[in-house]
């Protein structure tokens, strides 16, 4: 999958271009951070560039070093926002059908707040 792939009517696209609300706590100029609409922990945000990017594989393909440099200074940002330091957190990024993506617009969840549990229970 690649850019020309896109598809714009996906939610987080409408998010960006603030067709839809989102309860937004930290963007920059490639970046923006909001609260998961049905929340899997107590901290429970969405990390995403706001250019098209399908997922990760799309993003660390096509995205420039200044959006690669963002997204990392992002979750550094929530991380402090929600005092993760000590506690930790769980980072995701689901990615086509195997890994259950359901947004095709690139995303991390940021997981914290509580212990979150194993990583996959098999
Ligand atoms: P995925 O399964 O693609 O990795 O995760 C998509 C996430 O987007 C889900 O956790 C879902 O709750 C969240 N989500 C879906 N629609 C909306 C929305 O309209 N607003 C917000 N804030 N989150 C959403």
């Amino acid at each position: 999958m690649n850019s020309r792939n896109y598809d714009d009517s996906n939610i987080f696209a409408k998010i960006i271009k603030g067709d839809i609300k989102a309860e937004i706590v930290y963007e920059n100029d490639n970046v923006i951070c909001f609260k998961d609409i049905s929340p899997r922990a107590p901290v429970h945000i969405l990390i995403i560039p706001k250019n098209k990017y399908i997922d990760l594989n799309d993003f660390s393909s096509n995205s420039n070093t200044e959006e690669k440099i963002s997204i990392f200074q992002a979750f550094s940002k929530i991380v402090k926002k929600f005092n993760l330091e000590k506690s930790g957190y769980r980072l995701i990024s689901n990615s086509g059908k195997d890994g259950r993506q359901e947004v095709p617009h690139l995303h991390f969840h940021m997981l914290g707040g509580k212990d979150i549990g194993k990583m996959l229970s098999l």
